[in-house]
């Protein structure tokens, strides 16, 4: 770890007003991803893996339609970095040498169609040291998980892969593994993250509330009980008119379950109302394993910003692609998030994902 982030204390205890709520509490590691220069070593969102030399690099086979619009991840990452410097320095040359190198390398952009087999992308790097949540088989202590940068046949997603290992048994590093030719978005490139992986306690989305709790978070007197001002609780949210009536909303924004980056807790949901993922080896209710966000806050969810950057939070603009919510750069969905579950019985069982 090379920096702190650190999530405000939730505005009020939502187990002092609602104790039915107290057994549903889990822990989840919010990995607060920033834009810095990982390592093989280092936990990351979108850096370089600690990938065997004598491992075959994954491909993706599956066919790809393309969405009519693609680029290679170098020139993804290198307009981003261009766009950075200019916004620090805007009267600097508009390419300097380097980014002139690498713009002459790649100008010949993405095949079409799509190149087949894909070699698929590192999208984050989690070791046991900083995520002990993790549940990894056997002597493992390390997971990584890749994703083909292209929308697939059943769900317009990048299809994602998970590889568990133990560090100590690579021997040979890969040093410059293959990258995909070209992604469908841009939001399906992750920027370089450094990780400060945080402990937090969760409490389940709204949706995923029994009917008798979603009454009680909806009843005004179990709120008043709290002795709080309400008024002055919901001030700093943009939907404060809407909590007077609807309080369980303001629970979901604030009380449930956190937004952003993050390892185990409780799954986000809102795209559909929630559904049970079954293991397809041993049919076990799978478990919320790693969620992938495009969006660390959101104006509703904002005090869940770290402490560490509630300036930037509640700023009211930003330099266009530069938005501190936005560490990673990734954006799956419309601005949703993409969910990786796993099976409690085995980590070797396959995986499963969704977009909420
Ligand atoms: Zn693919
Ligand atoms: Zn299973």
């Amino acid at each position: 770890m090379h920096f702190v982030r650190t999530t405000p204390p939730r505005p009020i205890d939502v187990t002092a007003a609602f104790p039915e709520l107290a057994p549903l509490a889990r822990t989840a590691i919010r990995l607060h991803p920033r834009p810095g220069s990982p390592s093989v070593s280092d936990s990351s969102v979108g850096g370089p893996l600690l990938w065997p030399a004598a491992e075959p690099w994954p491909h993706c086979d599956a066919t790809h339609e393309g969405t009519g619009w693609s680029e290679s991840p170098a020139m993804i990452r290198l307009v981003r970095r261009r766009l950075a410097r200019l916004h620090r320095d805007p009267d600097g040359p508009a390419y300097t040498p380097e980014e002139e190198a690498i713009k002459e390398r790649i100008d010949a952009g993405p095949p079409q169609p799509v190149e087949s087999p894909v070699p698929l992308l590192p999208v984050a790097q989690l070791y046991l040291r900083d995520i002990p949540l993790l549940r990894p088989p056997g002597q493992a202590d390390l997971l990584q998980v890749l994703w083909c940068p292209h929308d697939h046949d059943d769900f317009p997603k990048p299809a994602t892969a998970l590889f568990w290992r133990s560090a100590a048994e690579v021997g040979g590093i890969l040093a410059a593994p293959p990258e995909p030719k070209g992604a469908d978005y841009d939001g399906y490139v992750p920027d370089p993250c450094l990780l400060a992986p945080e402990e937090v306690t969760e409490y389940p989305n709204y949706l995923d509330l029994s009917q008798e709790l979603r009454e009680l978070l909806e009843d005004p007197s179990r709120w008043q009980a709290l002795g709080a001002d309400l008024g002055s609780l919901y001030a700093g949210y943009e939907d404060r008119e809407e909590y007077e009536e609807h309080p369980e909303a303001f629970y979901n924004a604030a009380l449930g379950d956190s937004p952003g980056w993050k390892v185990g807790g409780w799954p986000p949901w809102g795209r559909t109302d929630p559904y049970p993922r079954h293991c397809a080896v041993c049919e076990a209710r799978m478990v919320p394993l790693l969620t992938i966000a495009s969006f660390e806050w959101s104006g509703s969810s904002h005090g869940w910003a770290p402490l560490e950057e509630q300036a930037a939070a509640t700023a009211r603009s930003h330099v266009a692609g530069q938005s501190p919510a936005q560490p990673t750069h990734v954006e799956v969905g419309s601005a949703d998030n993409m969910q990786i579950y796993v099976c409690p019985a085995s980590p070797e069982h396959p995986h499963t994902d969704l977009i909420q």
